[in-house]
């Protein structure tokens, strides 16, 4: 699943080919339209295939932003709105001038929506298994969760919070692995990164927050932002189906010293998985404690 980093590189990708570009129509696949006359959200939420295709045609996009695991695309048409994406498991974007530049089959059969641009190129959204979302939002405000993320986790006050949240009755008594994979707590850190900035600590997913010292706490927050950030410049990680706009995977994959792992790279003992939080937790029995 993308995570913080993957976004980011999504983000850094489509800024510069889409900004100031027109979107002169917008396609939606009849796998979304059965969809929602079936009665289901497929990625769209909360609006109607024609309605949304009504919205964006002949918006110009004005700015491409991320906001933990959200893309925020800022356009105008009459007024200015925004159209806020979440990749979901397995959503990619494509800038391509035709659907065949597309580079690999099972990303060129599930594009879900088409953008062209006024320059003739297409941003798509390939989807394989539906799990991203898209909204067209007139402010923030109209899609609440997006108002409790915790500040961006490279921002001024990002550490504060986590700390006061990590203390808070809601957490203090939680495995860590828990707290911090908590969008309120802290923004975009997933499975993949949590487990690997406890790796680095040495901290068992299990441990309740308040079973951790303020300076241990401080450092595992420093430990985390660190990860996002070396996997930022290492494009992200791909596990499955994390492709940047041209395609390319990440190769931050190759730097996980425990995510995925059968033996710990540091001592050689064989892994073990405990469900935090519904989700498989790996960790070291012998340098996790
Ligand atoms: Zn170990």
């Amino acid at each position: 699943m993308p995570e913080l980093p993957e976004v980011e590189g999504v983000v850094r990708q489509i800024r510069p080919v889409s900004i100031g570009k027109r979107i002169v129509s917008v396609d939606v696949s009849d796998t979304i339209r059965k969809s929602k006359k079936a009665g289901k959200e497929a990625i769209l939420k909360r609006i109607e295939a024609d309605d949304f295709q009504e919205r964006l045609a002949g918006a110009q996009i004005l700015g491409v932003e991320r906001r933990s695991k959200y893309i925020y695309m800022t356009m105008k048409n009459e007024q200015e709105f925004l159209l806020v994406n979440h990749l979901g498991m397995s959503g990619a974007w494509f800038f391509v001038d035709s659907l065949l530049s597309i580079p690999e089959d099972k990303f060129r059969r599930h594009v879900h929506i088409v953008l062209t641009l006024d320059d003739g190129n297409l941003l798509a959204f390939s989807d394989i298994r539906r799990f991203g979302e898209m909204r067209v939002l007139e402010t923030e405000a109209d899609f609440p969760p997006l108002l409790l993320m915790a500040p961006e986790p490279f921002a001024d006050g990002a550490l504060e919070w986590f700390l006061q949240q990590a203390e808070s009755p809601r957490f203090r008594n939680k495995p860590i692995k828990e707290v911090i994979m908590d969008g309120t707590v802290i923004s975009g850190c997933g499975n993949i990164y949590a487990t690997e900035a406890l790796f680095r600590m040495k901290i068992h997913p299990k441990r309740a927050a308040s079973r951790i010292s303020c300076k241990r706490k401080i450092e595992l927050f420093q430990a985390i932002a660190a990860i996002l950030l070396e996997s930022i410049e290492a494009g992200g990680s791909t596990i499955s189906d994390y492709r940047n706009i041209n395609g390319e995977s990440g190769s931050m994959q190759d730097r996980f010293g425990m995510y995925g792992k059968k033996t710990c790279t540091v001592c050689g003992t064989e892994t073990k998985t405990v469900k935090i939080a519904s989700r498989a937790s790996v960790y070291c029995p012998s340098c996790q404690k």
